[in-house]
């Protein structure tokens, strides 16, 4: 893992190379448990996101909740179990779990399967609105060859700006 340049997370756009989940532990006969906390290294402000990687077999050894934050575990790869309020959540490569702050929680992988996944948290009703609501069309010109067809919503947006 590595971050382009320092002072990259005082700019507007940070980039940073964290490498491939399955590096997050080491691999075989490295850490049992892999993560990385993007919030540091990209200077978020509004959340905090971080990758995670159980080996086979391996869980948390503690439950936990939260104050303030709702959490999103994005599973990417492998097979696992999620409890929550006690409650067994069997999780493959593609489940998504949205989990308020006081639900008690814990997480492991199955025996025969790592488990990746990113994990977001952001504090709960903190963003009112919908993502459509908040990001703002530019222009239509962008600086590679191939798009999918612009879709007939942004079309009209564009015309409407001036910027078709
Ligand atoms: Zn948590």
């Amino acid at each position: 893992m590595k971050v382009m340049d320092e002072k990259t997370t005082k700019r507007a756009v940070a980039v940073a190379e964290t490498g491939s989940m399955a590096t997050l532990s080491g691999g075989t006969g490295g850490q049992p448990v892999g993560k990385v906390f993007l919030a540091d290294l990209v200077g978020l402000t509004g959340c905090e996101i971080s990758l995670n990687r159980l080996e086979p077999g391996i869980g948390y050894p503690f439950r936990h909740k939260h104050k303030r934050n709702e959490e999103v575990y994005i599973v990417t790869s492998g097979r696992g179990t999620l409890y929550g309020d006690g409650v067994a959540y069997l999780l493959v490569s593609g489940s998504v779990v949205r989990l308020s702050p006081d639900v008690d929680r814990c997480l492991t992988a199955a025996d025969d399967s790592p488990l990746e996944y990113v994990c977001v948290q952001a504090p709960e009703g903190a963003m009112p609105y919908r993502y459509t609501d908040d990001g703002q069309v530019t222009g239509s010109a962008v600086p590679y060859p191939k798009t999918f067809p612009m879709p007939a919503r942004v079309q009209q947006r564009l015309k409407a700006l001036g910027l078709e």
